[in-house]
């Protein structure tokens, strides 16, 4: 049916099956499985100007495509996920590579074989290497925070140069604290590589970039005769739990609403705020080729900015002479202030205000709360598809 900005006059919800909050990859996929597989007539409100959520991506005054909120690699080892995105795109092959630049010295991350070499020196190097494997077994990942736990004085060694030069510095930018303070499973998604693949995921057999971009991806999802969307539209003027009860435009609302927002904006905050790190995503086109070797540079002993990211060096877009690139800053989110609330803190505290909110919902039958936001999750694309997949899979047993 198209997408258009603002509510048409009249807009009147009883005239849709479904109302989805939020054109992400939460919100697409529930759209588009409802209209496919219930018949059901949906409405997106979204209320930024554009859809694909936190992965759009456009091109620049340059004419290079850059990734709008950060830099999206697509990698999963979920095939269902993989099948069901490919319905909607063609892929690049590319497989991304992270490059740590560790006081001037550029060392592949996640640490691997060639990281502890260029850190030790070939010949000692190889040494605390065959005794990570003898320990690890090979081409094994261990996460910074149980290979710091080893009690051997090489292993210890290791561990600390890697705590030291990759995480501490780089961990206390993005989250404001050391890597004991944050959940370990945050730096485990970057162990330390017992081997030389020097893939950034080496794991994920589905890897790449969307052939036309991930805004075409979008486009296409939502390209249904049964689905509206509706940007610059924020819900929270229309929608409202605030009472137990879903109400719509002022009226009780019969059809399914799958939310993908932020769950503590629906109560205002009654209960205080759910704890975010946001970003400043600072781009600069630079008259050259090409600025850096690799997709992205992180700067895990210096400078204040976390990482570097040249577009051109993920997207494959061949463009002579000029690149886009961007640093990102993380700072502490600010609710209210129009900033966008990237990555949730996960600690007990944030997860039980979490769970409070969320309670609060959970005797409205046709309310369903998914993705990165609204679950308080720090999913990457292909979990947030995993997650709306298993929603949409309720809804359509319910509804056929
Ligand atoms: P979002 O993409 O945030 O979409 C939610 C949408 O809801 C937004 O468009 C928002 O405007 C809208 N919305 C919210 N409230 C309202 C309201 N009240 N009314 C109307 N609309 C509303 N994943 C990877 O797999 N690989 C990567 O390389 C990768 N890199 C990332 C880099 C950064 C910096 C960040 C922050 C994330 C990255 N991710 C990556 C994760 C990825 O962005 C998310 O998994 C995915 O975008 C989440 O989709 P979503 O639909 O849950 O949320
Ligand atoms: N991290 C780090 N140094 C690095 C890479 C990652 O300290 O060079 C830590 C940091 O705490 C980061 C976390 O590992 O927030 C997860 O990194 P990832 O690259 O997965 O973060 P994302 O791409 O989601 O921002």
């Amino acid at each position: 049916m198209g997408i258009v900005n603002g509510l048409p006059a009249g807009f009147n919800p009883d005239s849709y099956d479904a109302i989805v909050v939020g054109a992400g990859y939460a919100g697409a996929v529930c759209a588009r499985r409802l209209a496919e597989s219930c018949g059901m007539k949906v409405a997106i409100l979204e209320r930024r100007n554009h859809i694909a959520g936190n992965a759009y991506d456009c091109l620049d005054d340059a004419g290079i495509l850059i990734h709008k909120y950060g830099p999206h690699i697509y990698h999963t080892t979920n095939d269902r996920v993989h099948e069901f995105l490919s319905r909607f795109t063609e892929w690049t092959p590319y497989q991304h590579k992270v490059l740590a630049n560790i006081h001037g010295q550029l060392m592949p991350v996640p640490f691997n074989h060639t990281s502890l070499k260029m850190a030790f020196g070939d010949e000692k190097g190889e040494r605390l290497y065959q005794k990570l494997v003898a320990t690890f077994g090979h081409d094994k990942k261990v996460p910074i925070m149980e290979l710091r736990e080893k009690n051997d004085p090489e292993l210890a060694e290791v561990a600390d140069f890697v705590y030291q030069n990759v995480f501490l510095y780089y961990t206390m930018k993005q989250w404001g604290k050391t890597p004991d303070q944050i959940d370990p499973s945050i730096t485990g998604r970057v162990p330390v590589f017992v081997g030389d693949d020097d893939r950034y995921f080496p794991q994920a057999p589905h890897q790449g970039m969307p052939a036309e971009g991930y805004t075409k991806l979008f486009e296409r999802m939502l390209d249904h005769d049964l689905i509206s969307v509706f940007l610059g539209v924020d819900a929270r003027d229309i929608v409202s739990v605030r009472t137990g009860e879903l109400v719509v435009c002022g009226k009780p609302y019969g059809g399914e609403v799958v939310y993908t927002g932020p769950i503590d904006e629906l109560f205002d905050l009654d209960l205080g705020a759910l704890p975010y790190r946001t970003l400043d995503m600072v781009f600069e086109t630079l008259p050259q080729d090409q600025f850096q070797p690799v997709g992205t540079v992180n700067y895990t002993t210096t400078e204040d900015y976390t990482r570097i990211t040249e577009f051109k060096n993920m997207t494959g877009q061949v463009v002579p002479g000029r690149t886009t690139i961007m640093r990102e800053y993380s700072k502490s989110y600010e609710p209210g202030s129009g900033q966008t609330p990237y990555y949730a803190i996960l600690e007990p505290e944030t997860k039980a205000l979490y769970a409070k909110y969320r309670e609060r919902v959970s005797g409205i039958l046709n309310f369903h709360l998914v993705g990165r936001l609204a679950e308080y999750r720090y999913y990457d694309m292909d979990g947030v598809t995993a997650s709306a997949l298993d929603l949409s899979d309720e809804l359509v047993a319910q509804h056929n």
